[in-house]
């Protein structure tokens, strides 16, 4: 199953998303998952107001064609740091004893092909490509034995846009981290990837392989992730889970295009420009 979220008749919609070709196509229209917390909430006045997918006529089209959302709907985005060996390094960090949690705000959220905002408050604006898991089920202190596939949707890619200098200067990531739009997450979910085989994760910036890791380097397994965070925090169906990003890292400028490509999950791109007021 792989789908995406995006702007049809000037309605929210989920499509289901096929390869033509190599090419991800929205095949047609899909009901909205109907768990999702933030989901509900964001339409619990206008459900009645949305009409039914039945009454769009919909016609299959290149995914690159559509004017994409956010792959998901989260009520909150956890986040790992240095869940790779040779990232931590490359910040003269140690390697944890335990996994590192921060969190992004959903306000910080942004469409595939949305533009990244250089705010004036930072000089250093990294990318960091990683893979994002997105909740399927209510989690709830998940052993580290548990059946934790039961509980992922699938997955998708994601750009923890950081503010490095504002996460060194401030005592909390929370502004380095949560600006409005440092979490691009996209184009689509699919749960038809396996993460504990090995998935790709590279980072590229006009065209320039920057990034270029693997899920099998995890210090954390995803079943660890899930069981460490779960002992804390409730996770609701929609949320996103960043599972950390590789060596490389580097600085955005304005005029940059960045995409982050994960093989199975299609192409997170992003273009950057100065915040403007
Ligand atoms: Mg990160």
């Amino acid at each position: 199953m792989k789908y995406c979220r995006f702007l049809f008749e000037g309605h929210t919609h989920y499509g289901t998303v096929e390869l033509r070709a190599g090419e991800p196509w929205i095949v047609d229209l899909t009901a909205a998952p109907e768990e999702d917390l933030a989901y509900r909430l964001a339409h619990a006045c206008a459900a009645s107001l949305i009409p039914s997918i039945e009454s769009f006529d919909f016609e299959p089209m290149p995914l690159k064609a559509a004017q994409l959302l956010p792959a998901a709907t989260p009520s909150k985005i956890v986040c790992v740091g240095r869940n790779y060996r040779d990232h931590a390094a490359e910040l003269g960090n140690e390697v944890p004893a335990e996994p590192l949690l921060f969190f992004k705000p959903p306000s910080a959220l942004l469409a595939p092909g949305g533009v990244v905002r250089l705010p004036a408050a930072s000089s250093r604006v990294d990318y960091e490509g990683e893979l994002a898991l997105v909740i399927g089920r209510r989690a709830r202190k998940l052993r580290s034995d548990a059946d934790w596939r039961a509980f992922v949707r699938g997955y998708t890619v994601a750009n923890d846009i950081t503010a490095r200098d504002l996460q060194k200067k401030d005592a909390q990531w929370t502004r380095a981290k949560g600006f409005d739009t440092f979490c691009p997450v996209g184009p689509f979910v699919s749960d038809e990837v396996d993460p504990e085989k090995g998935l790709t994760v590279e980072t590229r910036v006009n065209g320039e392989l920057r990034q270029h890791g693997s899920t099998l380097d995890f210090i954390f397994s995803i079943p660890a992730l899930l069981s460490y965070i779960t002992a804390a925090i409730t996770l609701e169906p929609g949320d996103l889970l960043l599972t950390g990003t590789p060596s490389g890292v580097g600085a955005l400028k304005a005029g940059d295009k960045v995409e982050v490509t994960i093989p199975g999950l299609g192409v997170l791109a992003n273009t950057v420009e100065a915040d403007v007021d």
